[in-house]
Formats: structure tokens, sequence, C-alpha cells
């Protein structure tokens, strides 16, 4: 999902910086943009919980920093899986990282109807219904399992990123106006070579 604000912050690395021992230079996924098949076909399970899939874990978070999204989902970067992270803080606070292996919303409650844009939709934004309070069931990158509630922007974060997980883009929530408004103008765009 993508970010509210606009903030034009340069990235915070430099060619001159050396890069922190602890913190090794991550790979930055370029995002697959709406027309890509990958984004509408349900991901594959998560099976294997390896140390590749931690380091997958960390570029997902650095290519949604990078692109000051608050969520990131494996489709997005060209792979097929059930496998998503999400930082409604947008990398201000450590602990407010969530990787999601294989999330399901087990409870659902209340709704909020609220903006809503999508990294893989660049420059547009819509008016999406969302539940208030999500409860999700996922493995962490570890392949434990675990329970997390999510309230407003978080449980929009997680609604928005499973649905990826299931080949759904928030378009498709949008109404019929709306959603084909979008598409036409995309399709301009991809004829001028700008998407
Ligand atoms: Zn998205």
């Amino acid at each position: 999902m993508s970010d509210k604000s606009t903030s034009s912050k340069a990235p915070a690395a430099t060619a001159t910086e050396t890069p922190q021992v602890s913190s090794p230079p991550r790979k930055i996924y370029p995002i697959v943009k709406y027309g890509d098949p990958i984004l509408e076909k349900p991901g594959a399970l998560v099976q294997k919980f390896d140390a590749e899939l931690e380091e997958l874990a960390e570029d997902m978070f650095a290519s949604m920093y990078a692109a000051q999204g608050v969520g990131l989902a494996a489709p997005q970067i060209g792979k097929g899986m059930r496998f998503a992270v999400v930082d409604v803080t947008g990398g201000k606070n450590p602990e407010a990282k969530i990787v999601l292996a294989n999330p399901e919303v087990t409870h659902a409650e209340g709704e909020v109807r609220e903006e809503e844009g999508c990294l893989s939709v660049p420059g547009f934004r819509g008016y999406v219904v969302r539940p208030q309070f999500v409860t999700v069931k996922a493995q962490n990158v570890k392949g434990e399992p675990f329970e997390i509630r999510g309230e407003n922007l978080l449980a929009r974060a997680f609604c928005h990123e499973i649905d990826h997980l299931n080949g759904i883009l928030f378009l498709q929530h949008l109404g019929m106006l709306k959603r084909d408004m979008i598409k036409r103008k995309i399709k301009k765009l991809k004829k001028q070579g700008e998407w």
C-alpha cells in the first residue's frame, strides 16, 4: 500500500556512504505495475522458511521504504507467493515491522471508508471501505504461527496486502466509474510509454 504523504525525501544511502556492518546493503526490487498478470494471480503458499526468506523479507522492507509505502506484497516484486511486509510507520519504528507469511483474516469488525493507494498503481487513489478492526492469522519469517490485531490504517494495510496475495487490487473495490476512469488513464499512459 502506498503512503499518504508526498514527501520528496531523497533516498538515505549515497555512493559515498560506507554501509554499516550490521546492516548489509539491501536489494531494492522494482515494483511491478498494474497490467502485469502476476498482480491478478493468487500467490502460492510459503512452505520454505529459510535464510533466503529472511533475506527476502528485509529486501522487501527496504524496497517498500524506498518507494515510501506502508505495505508490500511479494506479487508486487514479481514473486507469486503468499508473503507480504507491512510497516505503517514507514520505517520510523523498527518494532512496527510486520512480516506476514500465508496470512488470513480470521475476524473483521466495523467499516471505515478512506482513500487508499497502491505502489503498483502509482499516481492513483480512491476511496475503499475496509474493516475498522481485523484479526490476522499468519506465520512469521521463521514459520511460527501468530495472530495480530490491526485497527484503522493497520487493518487497511493488512486487508490491502492480503488482497494482493489473492490477486486482488484496490481498484476492484472502487465504484465502476472511478475504476474505469483510472483504467482509461493508465491505458493512455501505457500508449505514451509512461507506464
Ligand atoms: Zn498494493
